[in-house]
C-alpha cells in the first residue's frame, strides 16, 4: 500500500515513522509512506498556504492552490482514495479501517487553522473522516490514528503473536478482560478458569465476558435485536 500524507507540518510525523507499527510495515515492505510538505507547493517567498475566509469570520483557511498542485504529483489512480480528516466527516471505526486497508493507494490531507477551502474537497476528496466529536488543532494526529489502524490490518504486518481477529470491534464485540502473571497479586486473583488449562471452558468464558462487557458499555455494537417471526397458533 502506498500512503501519501499532505501536511503543513511534516515534522509532526518524525517519531511516527521511527517508532510505530508504520516502521515495521515499511521495513517489511508492506507499505510505503511519503510525507509531502505543502509549503513546497507555495509560490511566494513566505511560502503562504493560508488566507482569510471570504465572508469574514475568525481564523484562516488553507488555500486550494498548494494542495491541488501537490495532488497532481501524487499520481492518483482511479482506485486511489483521497482522505480529508475533518470533524464534518464520517466517524472513523474499525469497519472503515478495514475498507481502507483494501486500497492500493491512499492520500491523506491534514487540515489546519479553520480547515481547507471547500473546492479542494469537491475536487479531489473521496472520503471525509472524523476521528470523533472533538477538535484537535490539526489533522496530523487524526491522520496517524487512521494510518496506524489501517496499516496493522495489512496482511503480514502484525507478527503471528499479535492477533487482530479477537480484538475489540472485530466481531462487533469489545475484547474480554485479560490477565498475566502473577496469578495472585496481593490477594487479587486471576479467574480460576484461565488457569485450568481447559481450552473450551476458557473460550466459553472469554465469549461470555466479551458479550457481557459489550452489553454493559457498548450495546450499540450488538445492533438491534432481530425481530422473531410470530408463532402461528
Ligand atoms: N473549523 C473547523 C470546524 O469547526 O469544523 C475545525 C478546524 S480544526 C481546528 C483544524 C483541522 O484539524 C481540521 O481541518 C481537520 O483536518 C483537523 N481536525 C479537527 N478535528 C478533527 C476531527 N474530529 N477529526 C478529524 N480531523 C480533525
Amino acid at each position: 500500500m502506498k500512503i501519501d500524507v499532505l501536511t503543513l507540518f511534516p515534522g509532526a510525523f518524525d517519531w511516527f515513522l521511527k517508532f510505530s507499527m508504520v516502521k515495521r510495515a515499511v521495513e517489511k515492505k508492506k507499505a510505503l509512506l511519503r510525507i509531502v510538505n505543502l509549503r513546497d507547493y507555495a509560490h511566494d517567498r513566505h511560502k503562504t498556504c493560508d488566507d482569510r475566509p471570504f465572508g469574514g469570520g475568525p481564523g484562516m483557511l488553507m488555500k486550494p492552490e498548494p494542495i491541488l498542485e501537490a495532488t497532481k504529483d501524487l499520481r492518483l489512480g482511479k482506485k486511489s482514495r483521497f482522505v480529508y480528516l475533518t470533524p464534518q466527516g464520517q466517524t472513523f471505526n474499525q469497519k472503515k479501517a478495514a475498507e481502507l486497508a483494501k486500497a492500493e493507494h491512499i492520500a491523506i490531507l491534514c487540515g489546519h487553522y479553520e480547515g481547507v477551502d471547500q473546492r479542494v474537497i469537491e475536487e479531489v476528496v473521496t472520503d471525509e473522516i472524523s476521528i470523533g466529536d472533538y477538535i484537535p488543532t490539526g489533522g496530523e494526529i487524526p491522520a496517524m490514528i487512521v494510518i496506524e489502524s489501517v496499516i496493522r490490518l495489512l496482511p503480514g504486518v502484525l507478527g503471528c503473536g499479535d492477533s487482530k481477529e479477537f480484538e475489540s470491534f472485530s466481531n462487533n464485540l469489545l475484547e474480554y478482560p485479560q490477565y498475566t502473571r502473577p496469578a495472585d497479586y496481593r490477594g487479587m486473583k486471576v479467574p480460576s478458569v484461565l488457569l485450568s488449562g481447559h481450552h473450551k471452558a476458557i473460550e466459553e468464558w472469554r465469549k461470555k465476558e466479551a458479550y457481557r462487557l459489550t452489553l454493559k458499555r457498548r450495546p450499540d455494537l450488538l445492533g438491534k435485536p432481530k425481530k422473531t417471526a410470530r408463532k402461528k397458533r
